[in-house]
């Protein structure tokens, strides 16, 4: 199959640079379950931009800048805050409804924004945003969407990316897709670790695949990890919003007493590496809850009504009850590493959204400024959209045919499951030299493992898992790499930041089937 542009991926950012170059080319998207099965689809607390007159641009920029923890890249910050209010225009167009209040948009404030500046629908801000996207690319006639395909790798010729392998998983065929350019918008990889807010989807293909191109991958130490998510046996760790604490919500302990603010001025609003660490600390004397009853029933109802049902299905009523919460791996800062047009180290290869590294977040990220983040990059990559369309389609004479088989799921099942509990212990929110050795020591016995598997041929479940212990190697090697505490990265042997030597990015590349470490 040929096509102008390959879209990997039908979050926010995949769709939003399709409906921008449909306009010039053909695009075609290929997403590996359903269109609207997406990190996108679950996000809650809204998206960060300036739309009022007593917020500032130059705010928003402080703001991100001081979550940041001092690597967040200057120039893509501004750029990210200028653009904001653009991007909002952009969802507003594609008919998003944003929740309204008497004299515009209503907007919300979460930690580290210095005022309410995050723009919502509900506390269902992502599943209006998908939504909407959806119905404008289906009815799009210069926009292709192929449900059940799997990426698998690119295709290279002299080092440039012609296109990339297909797995149609219905029919379990390998196609070669040819694209004069290709684009990763593949999402996060929270799905790694045992404790996650993100969907099964989350598994790092984007990056695992960029990585094995020979793509330059940076800032991977960074897993946010989400301080409240709900902690209730036999319940998923399903999100409770950020904008919960900005509408007045707060942690207390067994004892009833509130916490927060004897470890930081900010109290709940402050930023989540540092209440995701105070929670997992407290959790060893007991269970920590969020309270936010005294809002009374009817503003509870009315501003947070999705979480207020989900948490019905637990038996736990927010209205009347104390949350129990406990954090959980939520958001990956780093990714391949990309300008502001989502222009990689390989030629014709974009990424946009979670899967990219633009530099904004640098060692945390400030919430809300991921949806954003991924808006406002792919809209400016769309924009040289008409320029890639000289690119030359690619047509590959000889290859190694890649074969579906139907490996046996329990040793995968089992291989997984040990990935993610062990991962989550020994790479999570407090870190450790020994525990980071010992995991570079399992995932290279898994390594070696699913070679053995794979040899007769490949399946999905086969190549999620062999995307997330490459992911979950470079999340480990980068952690054991960076001898000092900076964002959301803790290592109890080196518990302070270290401006001295560590004011830099860490990033990898493969070459001939070696990684390399790099810091910069
Ligand atoms: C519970 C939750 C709440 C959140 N709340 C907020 C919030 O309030 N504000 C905010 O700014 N951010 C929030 N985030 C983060 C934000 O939602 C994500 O960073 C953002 O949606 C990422 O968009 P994306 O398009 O990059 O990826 P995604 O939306 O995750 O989309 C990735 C797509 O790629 C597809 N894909 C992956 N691998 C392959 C493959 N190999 N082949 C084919 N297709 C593939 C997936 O199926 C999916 O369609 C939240 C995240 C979660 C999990």
């Amino acid at each position: 199959m040929k096509t102008d542009f390959l879209v990997v991926g039908s979050g926010i950012a995949g769709l939003n640079f399709a409906l921008k170059a449909a306009k010039y080319g053909k695009v075609t998207i290929v997403t590996k379950k359903e269109i609207m099965e997406s990190n996108t689809n679950l996000a809650q607390g809204g998206i960060a931009a300036v739309t009022r007159k007593d917020d500032s641009v130059q705010l928003h920029i402080e703001d991100t800048l001081n979550v940041g923890s001092g690597l967040s890249n200057k120039r893509m910050v501004k750029i990210l805050a200028e653009q904001g209010p653009e991007a909002i225009r952009n969802l507003l167009s594609f008919g998003v409804a944003f929740d309204k209040a008497k004299n515009g948009l209503h907007l919300t404030t979460e930690g580290g924004h210095s005022m309410a500046r995050v723009l919502h629908s509900g506390d269902s801000t992502g599943k209006e945003i998908e939504h909407a996207m959806t119905e404008s690319v289906r009815e799009n006639p210069g926009i292709e969407v192929f449900e059940d395909c799997f990426a698998i790798n690119l295709i290279l010729v002299n080092k440039g990316c012609i296109g990339a392998k297909i797995l149609d998983i219905k029919k379990r065929k390998v196609h070669d897709v040819f694209a004069r350019t290709t684009i990763l918008a593949t999402g996060g990889i929270g799905y790694i670790y045992q404790n996650t807010t993100n969907p099964e989807i989350a598994t790092g293909d984007g990056i695992a695949i960029a990585l094995r191109a020979g793509a330059r991958i940076e800032d991977m130490e960074f897993v946010q990890f989400h301080p409240t998510t709900l902690n209730k046996a036999g319940a998923p760790h399903f999100l409770i919003s950020e904008a919960l604490r900005g509408e007045g919500a707060i942690l207390v302990n067994d004892m009833g007493t509130r916490f927060m603010l004897e470890y930081d001025k900010m109290g709940e609003l402050a930023p989540r590496d540092i209440i995701a660490r105070t929670i997992f600390n407290e959790l060893k004397h007991g269970s920590v809850y969020l309270d936010i009853r005294h809002k009374g029933r009817s503003f509870i109802l009315e501003r947070f009504p999705m979480i207020h049902k989900e948490c019905l299905k637990y038996d736990l009523d927010i209205t009347k009850e104390l949350i129990p919460v406990s954090p959980a791996a939520h958001y990956i800062c780093g990714g391949i590493k990309t300008n502001e047009y989502g222009e990689t180290s390989i030629s014709n290869l974009l990424a946009f959204g979670e899967c990219a590294c633009t530099g904004v977040h640098g060692a945390n990220r400030l919430a809300s400024n991921s949806l954003l983040e991924s808006v406002v990059f792919s809209s400016l990559g769309a924009q040289k959209a008409e320029q890639y369309l000289k690119n030359k389609l690619g047509t590959l004479q000889k290859q190694k045919e890649t074969v579906f088989f139907d490996i046996e799921p329990q040793e995968l099942n089992y291989l997984k499951t040990e990935l993610r509990k062990a991962l989550w212990d020994y790479v999570g929110i407090i870190r450790k030299e020994k525990q980071m050795g010992l995991m570079l020591n399992k995932l290279e016995r898994l390594k070696a493992r699913l070679a053995v598997i794979g040899k007769n041929g490949i399946n999905t479940r086969f190549l999620e898992l062999k995307n997330m212990v490459t992911v979950a190697y470079l999340v480990t090697k980068a952690a054991y790499t960076r001898t000092e505490s900076r964002g959301t990265h803790y290592r109890q042997d080196y518990p302070t930041t270290d401006n001295k030597n560590w004011l830099k990015h860490i990033y990898l590349e493969q070459t001939n089937d070696a990684l390399h470490t790099h810091c910069c």
